[in-house]
């Protein structure tokens, strides 16, 4: 009972996933299945007047057709004469209806089928783009490619297999019915039939779930494995590492490899014993009917026709199940993680941020992962239009710091106040429209040049020469020129490979080509040779005044001029002032530069 309570909430689960996406849509197809089954019930009655006629040509007045009869009747009613003509023409008018039922019923599921795919690919990817930051850093990025790829086929595909579950199901409702109006003991035998052939396979149709939702797991593990080699691969072959995860990535295929041919084998199985069975069932059929019945033969005929086809009808059912089952984990898997994104959304405030007016305060700003507080009670004032410089050991809260300031992670304790409002009332999007970052690892698109200084913006003359600009602000510009396609070449994984200091200088002019509010820069100059280094330290200089910079730098050189350094040791700030006043106070702090023989 248990178990099929459970049945019966998953099936609701599933209604309830399609239902979202294409509404009614799911009862239309299902009726529209009906009406084909009944369009070919009734032409396939036709064919018995049409054999008597053509035997017996001049009894064409008195054709029966049992409890079809006024079907015939139906015919006469409207002035037509039974003849052959006419009855011809019926069974083409009920083929005819029954293809454009078809028609439709495909139609409708090509349509359902791409705005489901739409909808999926859509949902899932703004739900990445809203998703809330710490908990993204927890996610399995391999799991999640698998996800938004192969997973979100298969969940549309398991749509496909669930529509012909209800083809299925409308088609064997609807010779059920003919049969049932033909000859109720009929029907009574396809219902123990089907019911009896439903019971066969409910095993099978366990297993194969399983072994889906085992496929899913393997192909997640695939995806991280591909993506960690990726990543990794130059470490991988440098030091050899490669042979061992290549050992892993074989373990992994072989184990793919093992749960497809199982879930294989056992389709094939269902799909072929299928026939056979069906056979059986109709001798068994025709033999009670002689036996225990006197039925005319023409009766026995048509009903036989309906039988035949509705057992079909539940085998193809049958059949659909099978598919179905075999995709239901990867449906299942998606399910769980809509739900996930679903409560891993970020959440921000309404009030629209408009612009910095005077500046960003921390207010006893804590902030731990999970038990381990990375941040303690930090109380730092950012005036607009200043620079502040972070600096402190490697783990010293840095970069958490920065992140707290970018809106990406919420302080576990204190305020940060950004012109005096407190920043959990603030919409982050409006906020983070305005922050540029120049990351420790520049971030590159495969793209033209172009594209990755403006993001995508329209190629207008203006646009280009605030290109070229921000180009040469980054010291880039000479380098760009010296490229065939200048602006327009390809840079990223499918283009030119560039240095690390190319790519970290392309990252700061898209900063510049921006004109942020915020400048944000975590060792934005790290990778760059010292001579490239001291020319984008003068580009940047020329910002400083105009925009609110942030930098996190280790090379204390690079912070000299900054109106405040903040030096963190261990979450806290342990002492800010301008460089000379933390020489003078803070002998940490004076040891790090000596160190760095500055
Ligand atoms: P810094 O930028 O100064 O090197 P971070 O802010 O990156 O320091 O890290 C501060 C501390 O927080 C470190 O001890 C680090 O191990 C920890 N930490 C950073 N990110 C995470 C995370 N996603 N989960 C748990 N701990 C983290």
């Amino acid at each position: 009972m248990i178990n099929l309570n459970k049945y019966l909430s998953q099936i609701r689960s599933y209604f309830g996933f399609y239902y979202q996406y294409i509404g009614f849509g799911i009862l239309k197809l299902f009726l529209l299945s009906s009406l084909v089954g009944l369009m070919d019930g009734l032409g396939l009655a036709m064919f018995i007047p049409l054999i008597e006629i053509s035997a017996n040509p001049e009894e064409a007045g008195n054709l029966e057709l049992g409890k079809f009869g006024w079907l015939l009747q139906l015919v006469k009613s409207i002035g037509l004469e039974l003849n052959l003509g006419i009855i011809f023409a019926v069974i083409l008018a009920f083929f005819l209806l029954k293809g454009l039922g078809k028609f439709f019923q495909m139609v409708l599921l090509v349509k359902y089928i791409s705005s489901m795919v739409r909808t999926i690919k859509l949902s899932n990817a703004k739900g990445l783009s809203e998703l809330n930051y710490v908990e993204f850093t927890k996610m399995d990025l391999g799991q999640m490619q698998n996800l938004l790829t192969q997973e979100t086929t298969k969940t549309v595909s398991s749509f496909k297999f669930f529509s012909a579950i209800l083809q299925g199901l409308g088609l064997l409702i609807a010779y059920l019915t003919l049969a049932f109006v033909s000859t109720p003991q009929f029907a009574v035998i396809i219902l123990f039939a089907g019911a009896f052939l439903q019971l066969l396979f409910l095993g099978v149709f366990k297993r194969i779930k399983n072994v889906s939702t085992q496929i899913v797991g393997s192909h997640n593990s695939h995806f991280t494995l591909i993506l960690q080699m990726l990543v990794n691969l130059k470490y991988l072959i440098a030091t050899s590492a490669a042979y061992g995860y290549f050992e892993m990535i074989r373990n992994n295929t072989i184990t793919l490899e093992k749960q497809n041919v199982k879930i294989g084998m056992m389709q094939a199985f269902t799909v072929s014993i299928r026939e056979p069975l069906i056979i059986a069932v109709v001798i068994a059929a025709v033999g009670i009917q002689f036996t225990f019945f006197e039925t005319e033969l023409s009766q026995i005929a048509l009903s036989l026709l309906f039988f035949y086809r509705g057992l079909n009808a539940a085998s193809g059912l049958q059949a659909a199940f099978a598919n179905f089952q075999g995709v239901a984990g990867s449906l299942q898997n998606m399910q769980h993680y809509q739900k996930e994104i679903e409560s891993k959304r970020r959440k921000g405030g309404a009030v629209v941020f408009e612009g910095l007016k005077t500046g960003i305060r921390f207010k006893e700003v804590s902030f731990a992962y999970g038990k381990k507080e990375v941040l303690h009670k930090i109380n730092l004032d950012i005036q607009k239009n200043q620079t502040v410089a972070i600096v402190g050991e490697s783990g010293s809260g840095k970069t958490t710091l920065m992140n707290i300031l970018s809106l990406l992670l919420p302080p576990s304790s204190g305020q940060l106040l950004i012109d005096g409002e407190d920043a959990v009332r603030l919409d982050p999007a409006t906020f983070q429209r305005k922050i540029g970052y120049i990351t420790q690892d520049p971030v590159i698109f495969q793209g033209t040049i172009f594209e990755n200084v403006s993001l995508w913006g329209d190629p207008s003359p203006e646009n280009l020469e605030k290109c070229w600009e921000a180009l040469r602000a980054a010291e880039i510009a000479d380098f760009v020129q010296q490229q065939p396609a200048d602006l327009q070449t390809l840079v990223g994984s499918n283009g030119m490979s560039l240095s690390g200091g190319q790519k970290q200088r392309i990252s700061i002019a898209r900063e510049i080509y921006k004109k942020p509010e915020l400048l944000l820069m975590d060792e934005a100059t790290s990778s760059l040779d010292s001579t490239t280094e001291q020319a984008i330290q003068t580009s940047l200089n020329k910002l400083k005044g105009k925009h609110t910079i942030v930098i996190i730098a280790h090379r204390l050189s690079t912070v000299r001029n900054a109106d405040k350094i903040v030096f963190v040791q261990n979450g806290a700030i342990d002492e800010s002032g301008t460089f000379q006043t933390l020489i003078q106070n803070n002998t940490d702090f004076k040891k790090m530069v000596e160190l760095q023989h500055l």
